[in-house]
């Protein structure tokens, strides 16, 4: 994807955040602090900075009941109650959209590494908002096709490689009148059924659309659900009008090289210790994320300062949110080999390997721990 035109060089940023007043302004600039914030008896509450203060604070009116209570100014942003100083969280944020590692920016910003997850973990609150249905759904006007497919992302079970568990995505990714790939759909699936796919399939792609698949069973019915469907039989080899199903016109050349190519690309981008029912989901949301935006920096400030943070803080990944990411299709996932970490403490730790970029990650390249994984004996193709 494109680099990132707006993401201020490390010197030109520590120019603009470099002392609390900047930071401050930087955050008020960008529209991250909340302009109204109101007392606990319900009076607006009047910002507030004397030379002597690092920062600012809310404080209320002479005449409320609160008798002049304060708030902090970061009151209901994403700012709010954390273990780092401003300064630091905005060189912390600065550091994920360049895919700095959790260890840089924890030795870096001289912050605990548990400071760093939370402060990056809930950088995917902000993704998570920011997705919506009509960013996974395909199809429609301009568009050609919609490539579909599922690949197994697997996780070597232990240092030896022998055994390999991992978890099923599901992806669909838009052909354009172009050539080039659109919209992008990437979830993890309980399994490969056609009673988990095919609904999947008509949520999230218009009907009347050109599909193109493998022959993976489920997929046969689709021309009977409304959809132009293309079956490309890769046991025969590439795809022609000869050895596609499904098709009735001309002598056009299938094949399902672009959903191949978003495999590689999603796989680059969830390592191979986040293959799992609890992390995979997240690392396809930021991919999806990344994927949305060309500007990552400028669209998470924005993402700051549009999202609703609660200021009991720490609490956000419920179950709920959990089972409505739209890179998690709700299901039985009791299934899959490891279910060890699929509980919400694990997700604070989630952040540990979000930098994707020193994982060149394709099917059989090493992972981020290969400095302390031996030589790798035979894998097994997961996909
Ligand atoms: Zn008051």
């Amino acid at each position: 994807m494109s680099s990132q035109p707006s993401l201020p060089p490390y010197r030109e940023f520590g120019k603009l955040i470099d002392t609390p007043t900047k930071a401050i302004n930087f955050l008020k600039t960008n529209g991250i602090l909340n302009e109204e914030v109101f007392c606990d008896y319900g009076s607006r509450m009047i910002w507030t900075w004397p030379p002597s203060w690092k920062y600012p604070k809310w404080r209320c009116v002479y005449s409320c009941r609160c008798k002049r209570s304060s708030k902090a100014v970061t009151t209901g942003s994403y700012f709010f109650n954390r273990k780092a100083n401003l300064e630091a969280i905005l060189w912390v944020l600065h550091g994920f959209v360049a895919r700095n590692s959790l260890y840089a920016l924890s030795i870096g910003n001289q912050l605990d590494r548990r400071t760093v997850s939370q402060i990056i973990f809930d950088i995917y609150q902000v993704m998570n908002d920011d997705i919506l249905d009509e960013d996974i759904t395909l199809g429609g006007p301009d568009i050609i096709e919609v490539q579909i497919d599922e690949s197994k992302f697997g996780k070597r079970k232990n240092n030896r490689g022998q055994r390999v568990e991992g978890v099923w995505v599901f992806g669909m990714v838009e052909k354009k009148a172009n050539g080039r790939a659109g919209k992008v759909f990437m979830s993890i699936v309980p399994d490969r059924k056609a009673d988990t796919l095919i609904p999947l399939i008509q949520q999230y792609i218009l009907p009347g659309t050109r599909v193109i698949s493998d022959c993976h069973g489920p997929y046969m019915r689709l021309r009977n659900l409304g959809f132009d469907h293309i079956a490309v039989n890769h046991s025969i080899g590439f795809a022609t009008t000869n050895n596609s199903i499904g098709h009735t016109n001309g002598n056009e050349l299938f094949n399902t090289n672009m959903i191949e190519g978003m495999w590689t690309a999603v796989k680059h981008a969830v390592p191979r210790r986040h293959r799992t029912v609890s992390n995979c989901p997240w690392k396809l949301l930021e991919f999806l994320w990344r994927r949305k935006h060309s500007n990552h920096w400028t669209s998470l400030l924005q993402g700051l300062a549009s999202t609703e943070f609660s200021t009991s803080n720490n609490n956000h990944y419920t179950e709920d949110i959990i089972n409505n990411l739209p890179t998690r299709v709700p299901g039985d996932y009791s299934q899959y080999e490891y279910q060890e970490d699929n509980q919400l403490v694990e997700f604070v730790d989630l952040p540990d390997t979000y930098s994707s970029d020193s994982d060149s990650s394709t099917e059989s390249e090493s992972d981020n721990h290969s400095e302390f994984t031996p030589p790798p004996a035979q894998r097994r193709r997961t996909n």
